[in-house]
């Protein structure tokens, strides 16, 4: 492929060097609004994955070894240097990722919340004691790094995904390597410089580029101790399997469908506005997305205001002014959400507001798609069982609490679900009785504190998980006998 030397190239990160790779395969970045060309990303070659990875574990002794209070203090720099440098990340994401200005700020906003809370890391880190478990002995554990860790990141958030990773990971001591989306690389590589200048040694992080090589070097190579995954299904599938057959620690946070329950004693103003928000808030590319409705009983007559509030939103390029909801990541994003929104209509469900024909002026070639609600569907069509991850909602009916519960649960996706209603006995049963790890009451799900094994349906509250997956425990146990309690001989029976 012939390039134009004026297209910018995504520099690898290695050993405290933006350097250029000397690879002979490179990716086209696009503009989702135009699809132009903005950038180039290589795929790492083995020696430069090899580099970086080497660099990372050479660094290890030394980054793990530093005080906790430097290391704080070199997060406490990086907090405000993300702070003060916001708009200029926002850009970079609005440009390679689509999403609204307004919506990149607060994705940065949320990965800075994790990196505020790397701040806390002495408390944090904090071991356990419990002293004279016998006579003048003591126990007590430390909170120790891993090693070399890794993260591999989506395109939907290019700066709060990628700041779940390393920065907690880093601060607990250990050197990382990270291989953002070859979709959205540049908003990682602003953050890397960032750390950088915030007095971040030189090899402690490393960035490579890539798809599936790169993510296959990461879970074979055995320096590499923990992997932390966020993406699709698929892809988290093979990590998890791939990295820890290979004995890594792994954990994968994948794909979703998330339910909110509408029933008729809700705030109707309130609430159509939160389910639209949610549905429809960064063209539906939101993993905490709600992208399915269950209208319980007489809230299936609201529909028709649902759709007034869905067709008021602005369909435009990211960076325009009044924009609500902006382009999907790619033509084939774009080609694959039609489709599914398609084989809704196939299967018999009844489309309300059609999305697929939305025509932006001065944008004709992004890959925009209007919001769209989809009504009358059944839990076996397509446009319920997959995840769409665009600006659709998929509207089901249910006559009852009991009812909108069990459909829930026998949906397979779990990262999140809400409940609208203004019974507090009714949101309590729901909350106890549905089988999904975080539930929100009356208000749509966010990802300020909490993060998923989408899986399992099991909740882990991402801060703490995080110091938990970063760490490992060591149990010392002491005993200073006293110089008048010498042993005098040996004692071979355990003691009772
Ligand atoms: P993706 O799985 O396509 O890509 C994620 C990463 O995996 C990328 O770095 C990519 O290079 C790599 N990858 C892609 N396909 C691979 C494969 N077959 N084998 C090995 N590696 C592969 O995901 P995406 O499209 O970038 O992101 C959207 C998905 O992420 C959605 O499913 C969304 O729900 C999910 N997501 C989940 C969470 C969560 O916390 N559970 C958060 C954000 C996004």
């Amino acid at each position: 492929m012939c390039y134009s030397s004026s297209v910018p190239t995504t520099k690898l990160f290695i050993n405290g060097k933006f350097v250029e790779s000397k690879s002979s395969e490179w990716l086209d970045i696009h503009n989702p609004a135009t699809n132009e060309v903005i950038a180039r990303v290589p795929k790492a070659t083995q020696e430069e994955m090899l580099a970086a990875v080497d660099s990372c574990s050479q660094s290890y002794h030394s980054w793990s070894e530093t005080s906790i209070l430097a290391r704080q203090q070199i997060f406490l720099r990086y907090q405000q240097l993300i702070k003060d440098n916001i708009k200029e990340l926002a850009r970079s994401i609005t440009l390679e990722q689509g999403k609204t200005l307004a919506d990149a700020e607060g994705d940065v906003f949320r990965g800075l919340q994790v990196v505020e809370h790397t701040c806390s890391i002495t408390s944090l880190m904090l071991g356990e004691t419990l002293p004279s478990i016998t006579k003048d002995m003591d126990t007590y554990t430390y909170r120790l790094p891993i090693g070399v860790c890794a993260g591999i990141a989506p395109f939907n958030f290019p700066a709060m995904i990628p700041l779940w990773m390393f920065p907690m990971g880093m601060v607990c001591g250990n050197t990382y390597l990270l291989k953002p989306s070859e979709r959205v690389p540049a908003c990682t590589m602003l953050l890397a410089k960032m750390l950088q200048d915030a007095g971040m040694p030189d090899g402690t992080l490393n960035i490579i580029h890539g798809q599936h090589d790169a993510v296959n070097f990461i879970c074979d190579h055995p320096a590499i101790k923990a992997i932390s995954f966020v993406g699709s299904n698929q892809a988290g599938e093979y990590i998890y399997e791939r990295g820890s057959k290979n004995g890594k620690r792994v954990q994968s946070n994948m794909g979703a469908k998330n339910h909110g329950v509408v029933m008729p004693d809700a705030n109707k103003e309130t609430t159509l506005n939160q389910l639209v928000g949610a549905a429809f808030g960064a063209a539906g590319q939101r993993c905490m997305a709600l992208s399915t409705a269950i209208l319980v009983g007489e809230a299936r007559s609201w529909l028709p205001e649902l759709v007034d509030r869905a067709k008021a939103l602005r369909v435009n390029a990211g960076d325009q002014a009044g924009v609500d909801v902006g382009p999907l990541i790619s033509p084939q994003a774009k080609e694959r959400v039609n489709s599914l929104i398609q084989s809704g209509v196939d299967e018999g469900a009844q489309l309300l507001l059609d999305g697929r024909n939305v025509k932006v002026q001065g944008y004709e070639n992004g890959n925009f798609v209007g919001p769209t609600i989809i009504c009358n569907v059944t839990p076996q069509m397509k446009c319920y069982t997959e995840e769409i991850f665009g600006p659709v909602l998929v509207v089901l009916e249910a006559e009852s609490l009991d009812d909108a519960i069990s459909l829930v649960n026998n949906n397979p996706y779990g990262n999140g679900t809400a409940i609208f209603t203004t019974n507090g006995a009714t949101a309590r049963k729901y909350t106890h009785k549905v089988d999904v790890g975080q539930v929100s009451v009356c208000g749509p799900m966010c990802v300020r504190t909490l993060h998923l094994y989408s899986k399992t349906c099991t909740q882990q509250p991402l801060f703490s998980m995080g110091i938990q997956f970063y760490t490992q425990i060591k149990t010392v146990t002491s005993q200073w006998k006293a110089e008048d309690s010498t042993m005098k001989t040996p004692a071979v029976s355990m003691p009772t």
